[in-house]
């Protein structure tokens, strides 16, 4: 376990006049990633204080003591006011510089904020202890955690001497009691396990429609006024307001049309008194005039045309700069481009744009038995589904699929497959199969040995065995191999992953209540998502089976609109009791 000491470094803080909100969750993120919290002090930006309490806690022998610590993280102090000195305190500490992790740190905070590049936050090592110096505010220090939570692990452990788990020692890793050593997770658990692991993309430039369902990476301000000049709302003609006084259907008011004006066009001259211009819809007013009056409401003579009633002024004029503001916001970085933003940008005279870039994401199948699907079938062969069906979800959700075909069951065949997808550079593997505890189960192998493992067993059903971990720094989802487990699972892992590299905030589907119409049986406290077919009839919803729930039966998966959520401590249902049910699909049909 890490043994970490988290301190405050801010005036007011240590005063008591302001709540410390990043210690606290400095600690709440280190303990997630397995890390034992055993100092924690809020002390004042005095340079002095800072250095004696450092040396302190990275000097006491590690393994003796109660105080020895191995990692040091500070958060405040870091900015360019008088009294920030953290850096230079650290500085005077450590006796080896880490500058690459503090760059790091400081380009993808930068990312998020540019106000992160004036941090002058510093890392580096003291005797057997990491120092690294956090920014003050909660958002930095969670942006700066969701860097470190990778790399920590591996750099405390060559820190401390260890040999990096490598190929030399995986032999006896894979034997021996391997299944038991990783804990069964919840879903929330997994999930949270792997997304800390998970990071927003970087953003490319390029065309506004390949921005489409991508995340804007850019704060978007309007360089014009929109509309650009005050025009007409009508086809009619624009006049002066004042000539109408008076005007009534007794007593019509004449004017002369002195022109024609269509949209796209300006008028030259100015309308005096006691004249009109026709104006179709778009058209920029011309000077003098102040109103529109329809056609419908006026009466055409040859060059003159006659009002029947008084106007008031302003009357169908569309102002420049009514729907934008020139220099307003008018779309934050971080807003989901659907297409009516793309419009927006049209209509600022934008071509392209930043936005988060789509994550490649590799699929890749496993089994002997698995034969591509432009095979025939030999006995004892089935056709690749869940690369396939994979490959769709990715595409469906925003990922640009990588298909890297099939490995048998033969470690050196899987570990050249992921070389390659290493070679393409990708996001994120998947594969599928080869994940339980058969004999040929050769991607956990494979992870355990080329990379590390986070978890392999979720408390779900489908889809128990899920293993997850990091090969080449790239996260690796290994999802069971029935087709129909490799898809739910696929939701509810692979889905939010791939919208958080999309730089997505949300990535819940939508749940429904619905009325169960048939009784479901269970013999185990695993959560179970149950294919579900789902109607709305009399403002109710309601949710039938669609068959056998096997993992590896594809049609009832077909059938389903939905996944019914039977939490853990849930008994057996009877038909008529209410669940949650995970919306698949959102057809028109059931919204209603
Ligand atoms: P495994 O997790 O490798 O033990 O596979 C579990 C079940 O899923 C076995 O019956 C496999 O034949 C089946 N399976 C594995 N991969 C695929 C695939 N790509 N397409 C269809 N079925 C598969
Ligand atoms: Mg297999």
């Amino acid at each position: 376990m890490i043994r970490a000491a988290v301190i405050t470094i801010s005036d007011k803080g240590a005063a008591g006049l302001r709540q410390d909100l990043s210690g606290p969750l400095l600690q709440e993120m280190l303990r997630k990633m397995g890390a034992e919290i055993v100092h924690y002090a809020i002390i004042p930006d005095e340079r002095e204080q800072i250095r004696e309490l450092l040396t302190r806690l990275a000097d006491t022998p590690k393994g003796t003591g109660e105080q020895g610590v191995e990692l040091i993280i500070t958060t405040g102090g870091t900015g360019p006011a008088p009294r920030d000195v953290t850096p230079e305190a650290t500085l005077q500490v450590i006796e080896r510089e880490m500058p690459g992790l503090a760059e790091v740190l400081r380009m993808e905070g930068y990312r998020k904020t540019s106000l992160a590049v004036i941090s002058r936050g510093v890392a580096g090592i003291r005797g057997r202890t990491l120092i690294i110096n956090l920014p003050g505010n909660p958002k930095a220090v969670r942006e700066g955690m969701e860097v470190l939570i990778p790399i920590l692990p591996h750099a405390l452990q060559m820190l401390r001497g260890e040999e990096l788990e490598h190929h030399a020692n995986s032999e006896w890793r894979m034997k021996g009691k391997m299944t038991e050593s990783y804990p069964m997770l919840s879903v929330e658990e997994a999930q949270e396990r792997m997304l800390a692991l998970v990071r927003p993309l970087e953003p490319e430039w390029g065309p506004l429609l390949e921005a489409l369902g991508r995340v804007l990476a850019e704060d978007v301000f309007a360089g014009v006024d929109i509309p650009p000049l005050d025009n007409s709302a009508m086809d009619g003609y624009a006049i002066r307001a004042e000539d109408t006084i008076g005007a009534s259907q007794d007593h019509p008011v004449r004017l002369r049309i002195i022109g024609n004006l269509a949209a796209g066009y300006t008028f030259p001259q100015a309308v005096e008194p006691g004249t009109a211009v026709r104006i179709m819809t778009g058209a920029p007013i011309p000077p003098g005039a102040d109103t529109v009056i329809r056609f419908e409401r006026a009466r055409r003579d040859d060059d003159t045309v006659e009002i029947l009633e008084e106007v008031r002024r302003g009357r169908n004029i569309r102002r420049a700069g009514e729907d934008v503001r020139r220099g307003e916001l008018v779309l934050p970085r971080g807003t989901l481009l659907r297409p009516q933003e793309i419009g927006m940008l049209a209509a600022l005279g934008r071509a392209e744009a930043w936005a988060i870039r789509r994550p490649r994401v590799a699929i890749l199948a496993t089994g002997e038995e698995v034969i591509p699907v432009d095979q025939p079938l030999a006995p004892g062969k089935i056709h690749d589904a869940n690369s396939t069906s994979n490959a769709a979800q990715v595409l469906r959700y925003g990922g640009v699929p990588l298909p890297l075909g099939i490995a048998r069951d033969r470690r050196e065949e899987l570990s050249a497959k992921i070389r390659e997808g290493l070679e393409q550079g990708v996001d994120l593997f998947l594969t599928s199969g080869g994940v339980s505890v058969g004999d040929f189960d050769v991607v956990k192998e494979v992870l355990a040995a080329e990379g590390e493992i986070h978890f392999w067993w979720v408390n779900m059903k489908p889809g128990k065995p899920l293993a997850f971990g990091q090969i080449g720094g790239v996260p690796l989802l290994g999802l069971p191999g029935n087709p129909v487990a490799a898809m739910i699972s696929f939701e509810l892992f692979a889905r939010p992953a791939i919208l958080k590299m999309l730089g997505r905030k949300e990535w819940d589907k939508p749940t429904i209540e619905a009325v169960l119409e048939d009784a479901i049986e269970r013999k185990d406290n695993r959560r179970h998502f149950l294919r579900v077919q789902v109607r709305r009839e009399d403002d109710h919803y309601y949710a039938h089976l669609t068959g056998p729930q096997g993992s590896g039966i594809l049609n009832s998966m077909v059938q389903a609109n939905g996944l019914a959520i039977i939490p853990e401590e849930r008994g057996e249902l009877a038909a008529g009791e209410r669940v949650q049910v995970l919306m698949l699909d959102w057809p028109e049909e059931v919204i209603l």
